[in-house]
Order: structure tokens, then sequence, then C-alpha cells
């Protein structure tokens, strides 16, 4: 589905950021690169800005007209770093993601279109896109680097994408995943947890049944936040069957005194 989007830049002068704009692509998963009448493309510095995404360079399809680039594509999305005040559909970065995913995922060709870095795009280019897209930038300073609008552009399609496969989640935090994956432990294993971890700290002195000042809730409250899984779980019950046969070898200890 990632391959039915296109990202196109027009007129690039600096090689490096042809290089800097394939890694951020393969980062995400975008793989087609179409340049339009690039500067000094190919060069070993668009292969050295690509570090490890020389593959994206090689197949990119180098064409001497943005429309040869927009060939077979029903949505194009054209990108400015200013308000160019032509009243146009403008997308956020967020929403350009959503639409690109949403129509790529029923066969749709789509082409995110990049301009020159010094000039952007011209008015007559971007009046060939359907909607414009803005990162929301500071506007005293709202010209990113050619790469890094790329890249923003790209992470944002990775997001729906990840989203519409039901993978956001996963993807955001895969160390709490992880954890969760692991199976955690169940209500009437806590129930016999708590009971334990009470007769224990009776045992040491640490709470006092006649006085027991909540402390029996708050650690509740403490293990309940921590999503406790059974490896753990089985942890904590040999500290406590440890830490209860001490005791006891210290009661023995003091009465044979
Ligand atoms: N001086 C140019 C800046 C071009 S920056 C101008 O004023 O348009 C090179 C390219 O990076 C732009 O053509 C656009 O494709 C992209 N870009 C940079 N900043 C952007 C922003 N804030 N929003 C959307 N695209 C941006």
């Amino acid at each position: 589905m990632l391959q039915n989007i296109r990202v196109v830049l027009v007129n690039t002068s600096h090689p490096g950021n042809i290089g800097g704009a394939a890694r951020a692509m393969k980062n995400m998963g975008l793989s087609r690169l179409v340049l339009v009448d690039p500067q000094g493309f190919p060069s070993h510095e668009a292969d050295a800005r690509a570090s490890g995404a020389s593959d994206v360079l090689e197949s990119a399809q180098v064409v001497a007209t943005l429309e040869d680039a927009l060939v077979g594509c029903n949505l194009v999305l054209g990108t400015s770093a200013r308000d160019r005040r032509i009243p146009w559909p403008l997308l956020d970065p967020r929403e350009c993601g959503q639409k690109s995913v949403e129509e790529a995922g029923q066969g749709i060709e789509v082409a995110l279109v990049f301009g020159r870095e010094y000039a952007g795009l011209t008015n007559e280019e971007l009046q060939r896109c359907h909607y414009h897209v803005h990162i929301p930038s500071d506007p005293q300073f709202s010209s990113l680097n050619l790469a890094a609008a790329v890249q923003v552009l790209a992470y944002e399609v990775r997001m729906a994408w990840l989203a519409a496969q039901g993978q956001a989640q996963r993807a955001l935090k895969p160390e709490v995943n992880s954890l969760r994956s692991v199976e955690l432990a169940t209500s009437d294993e806590m129930e016999r947890f708590y009971a334990h971890l009470e007769n224990t700290l009776v045992q040491i002195g640490f709470l006092d049944p006649a006085q027991p000042k909540h402390l029996m809730a708050r650690l509740r409250r403490l293990y309940g936040r921590s999503s406790v899984n059974r490896s753990e779980m089985s942890i904590l019950r040999g500290i406590l069957t440890e830490t209860q046969k001490f005791a006891r070898g210290e009661a023995h200890k003091r009465k044979d005194q």
C-alpha cells in the first residue's frame, strides 16, 4: 500500500538533500522517489547522505518535468513553507498522512511534492496539486530543510499507516507492550500476594495490626499501578518467603539467647 505513495522532489539543487530525503523515506517505509530535473545527481554526496538507503536512490526515477512525475497520480499533495495567499484546500501534516494512507489503501496513486531549496514550488506547480500541505512551523522562520520536511510528512504517513494496521500503540510504546505481552498476574494471584505481604509485614514488625494506618491500601495502590506480570509476581513471593524464613530464624535465635 505504501508503494502507491511517491515522493516527488522538484529541481533539487543540493544532492545531499536528495540523499537525506531517501533516508527519511526508507526509515518510514516509503520507497518511491521521483526527481524532477535534479542538479548534480547521481553523486557521491547523495549516496553519503542516504546512508543505508542507497536502494531508494538507485531506483529513483529521474524525469524532466513535474507533469512527467505525476503520470498516473490521482491525488497530488504539494508542500509549501509559506502562505502563498492563493485560496487552496490546505492540510496539516497529520491530515496529509491520513489522506494519503486512506487513498493509497484504495489503490489510488498519491504524490507528495516538494519544492526547490531556494524558491519552493512555483504558483503554477502548486496549482497542479489537489491540496497544499503546510508544516506549522514558526512563521518567523517557517522554511524547513528539504529533507527535514520530507521526514515530517513521511513520519505522518507512517503513523497513519500504523494506525490503519491497528499497530500505532505497539510502535509507540514497545517496552510497555512487551511487558504487557507477558501474562499479567490475575486478580486472585494479586490477592494471595497481598495476604502474603501483610502476614510478612506483621511478622517483621513493620505493620502493627492494631494500628494499620492504611498501609495495605497504599501498597495495593502502588502494586496496582505496576501491571505486575507472572514472573515478577514469583520474584515478589520469593522475597516474602525468604524474608519470613529469615525472620523466623531471628526469632528462634532471640528465644535461645
Ligand atoms: N524559500 C522557499 C523554501 C523552500 S524549502 C519557500 O519559501 O517556499 C524547500 C521545500 O521544503 C519546500 O518547497 C517544501 O517542499 C518543503 N518545506 C519546507 N518548509 C516547509 C513547511 N513549513 N511546510 C511545508 N513544506 C515545507
